[in-house]
């Protein structure tokens, strides 16, 4: 474990702690067993605001090998997220005219959930997937040619001296991942083509801000972006950011557009925009990020006095989405065993295991109609609307869900 005192993208020090959720265990590191005899590491989860470049990041740093080996989140496990996926690539296709001759190339490429809508078109592919286990999928369930490796600089450079160039470059929910952003990012100009595009979509702090999610925050986020601090890392590396959008993925992602700033093509308009609203807000303060902290606390008191009371009124409550975000919610709000009885994920390869820290059992959503608790705590918000539908029944015989946030409520 390592812990940083000076800023991962521009190198200034010292950082500007405004958040400090105790200690918790690595929030994918699903259990086998729920042996109390075997006490899980903990590590210390704090957000810090850099004074000179206004990037958000983790003060802490676990070894990316002990996290990311042997991950357990699919995408492909996400009606959403599949559609977000083949739209993108249809839009990516028509207006970069891919074809034959082309190559698309994706960092943490998961099970291939993206690049397979390239593939299935006839644009040649290539996929970048730190996790052994997911990697193997992507090649034997989707045959995309994967590379098992973290995107680095040096990687890219390897690429490019194979002949490999991109003529588009995915990133989809990996920045925040990455410790060594600086390398991540000169990486993308190396890997490029001169006309090339990278496509980059990163969950945007201000939603984060506005909606109180702080239960995005783990360790395997290293960083909470803005436009700002995305725009000074990209130009150090002399990657122009021509487009901007604001997704709502993720609980609200921005999507970039960015191209080797030598023949990068007209900024948009959206650009400025963003940058001159993120000033108004004061991005570069830190106000905003201290007044977050506060609604935090409330939000944690809030949802656990509501728990209890369903508990103490003898009511039964389970949790939906054994998810990283679920994770840090439950540790880093005292919620635990006490109040919860199981948790369920649609995830096959999390079913049958434990939640970090609170150590609930994982099954089936069908464990909600089998046994029917009154209240579902939804950990994975995010996906709010798929999961209220896909549980239509359970919520037809009257059981009700609670949305922790942005405020504590129940559907
Ligand atoms: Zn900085």
């Amino acid at each position: 474990m390592n812990t940083t005192s000076a800023c991962r993208s521009c190198g200034q020090a010292p950082l500007q702690t405004v958040l400090s959720l105790g200690y918790t265990p690595l929030a994918n590191a699903l259990r086998d067993d729920n042996s109390p005899s075997r006490p899980e590491p903990t590590f210390p989860l704090e957000l810090a605001v850099c004074d000179h470049c206004s990037l958000v990041q983790l003060t802490t740093e676990v070894p990316p090998e002990v996290l990311f080996r042997e991950y357990v989140y699919f995408s492909s496990y996400s009606e959403t997220m599949l559609q977000h996926a083949a739209q993108l690539a249809q839009a990516l296709i028509r207006e970069q005219r891919l074809g034959q001759t082309s190559l698309v190339v994706e960092a943490a490429s998961n099970d291939g959930y993206l690049l397979k809508n390239y593939r299935a078109a006839g644009v040649p592919v290539l996929g970048i997937e730190p996790a052994r286990n997911i990697a193997q999928v992507a090649i034997d369930q989707h045959a995309i040619p994967t590379r098992n490796e973290f995107f680095s600089r040096d990687l890219a450079t390897q690429l490019v001296r194979e002949g490999l160039r991109a003529d588009v470059f995915h990133a989809h929910n990996v920045l925040a991942h990455v410790p060594d952003l600086n390398s991540f990012v000169a990486g993308i100009h190396t890997l490029l083509q001169p006309t090339g595009v990278a496509v980059i979509e990163v969950p945007y702090v201000k939603d984060m801000l506005d909606q109180c999610e702080f239960d995005t925050i783990y360790h395997e986020h290293l960083c909470y972006f803005s436009l700002t601090a995305l725009q000074e890392c990209f130009r150090r590396h002399r990657l122009m950011i021509h487009d901007v959008l604001r997704v709502p993925i993720h609980g609200g992602s921005l999507r970039l557009y960015a191209s080797p700033a030598e023949s990068a093509p007209a900024v948009s308009p959206r650009v400025e925009a963003l940058l001159a609203e993120e000033a108004h807000w004061g991005v570069a303060t830190l106000a905003p990020y201290q007044a977050f902290a506060q609604k935090v606390q409330t939000i944690q008191h809030d949802l656990r006095q509501f728990l209890q009371q369903l508990k103490a009124a003898g009511k039964r409550i389970a949790a939906y989405g054994a998810s990283a975000k679920g994770s840090t919610l439950l540790n880093t709000s005292g919620i635990g065993a006490d109040v919860l009885d199981f948790v369920v994920d649609r995830s096959p390869v999390k079913q049958g295991k434990y939640t970090p820290g609170t150590r609930l059992k994982i099954y089936a959503p069908e464990k909600l109609l089998e046994t029917q608790p009154d209240y579902t705590l939804l950990l994975t918000w995010n996906f709010a609307e798929e999961i209220l539908q896909q549980q239509a029944e359970y919520r037809r015989r009257g059981g009700k869900f609670i949305l922790p946030v942005p405020q504590v409520r129940v559907a």
